[in-house]
């Protein structure tokens, strides 16, 4: 079989660390950190991807203050600008801060996500290749949707029923078009691991 995206290098510079960080942001949250975690690692173990979870509020205290500052920076008539957010992690990690990937779980009651007009608007979660997630629902299909935008999967166009990929998540599961995409765009790296 003959794929035409091959990853020989890493995409991203955050997946060269193998680390994914959750941070919570706030104590009130849909479902606790530790199910998120667990979430995540099932979907890895799934793929077998060899990315390491990390709980970020135990681990790594200094990221959790430079998110907050983020955060803080990024926030447009009470709401989360997400474009903003990653425009200023990018500004962090251009100086060496938070090279990891990022998981940012947040209290739906207390922030909503600013989107522009014409702007599909961001309810559960938003994600993105660049390594960050940023989720406002933290129930296992949100989490899973969101994660695999990290992974490198997009949505449908149209929409397909049965899969996860979706922009309303209606299921956990993905497709075999999914399943194919995850396993194609990370082979080189579960190559890599077999070797070790
Ligand atoms: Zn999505
Ligand atoms: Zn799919």
């Amino acid at each position: 079989m003959k794929f035409e995206t091959r990853r020989t290098e890493p995409r991203w510079e955050w997946e060269k660390t193998k680390k994914v960080a959750v941070f919570a942001m706030d104590d009130k949250l849909s479902v606790p950190k530790s199910d998120v975690i667990g979430f995540i690692e099932e979907l890895l173990g799934e793929f077998a991807i060899p990315l390491d979870m990390i709980d970020g509020n135990l681990k790594h205290s200094r990221g959790l203050l430079l998110i907050k500052e983020i955060l803080s920076m990024s926030m447009k008539n009470d709401k989360i600008n997400y474009e903003q957010f990653e425009k200023e992690l990018r500004k962090v990690r251009n100086v060496g801060g938070l090279p990891y990937g990022i998981v940012i779980l947040i209290d739906k009651g207390k922030y909503e996500f600013y989107n522009k007009p014409g702007q599909q608007p961001a309810i559960y979660g938003i994600g993105v290749e660049d390594g960050l997630v940023i989720l406002r629902y933290t129930h296992k299909a949100s989490v899973r949707h969101e994660f695999a935008h990290i992974l490198g999967l997009n949505h449908h166009h149209p929409p397909k029923q049965g899969c996860i990929m979706n922009w309303e998540c209606a299921t956990s599961t993905f497709c075999d078009e999914c399943k194919g995409k995850i396993q194609e765009m990370w082979e080189d790296k579960m190559k890599a691991r077999e070797m070790t």
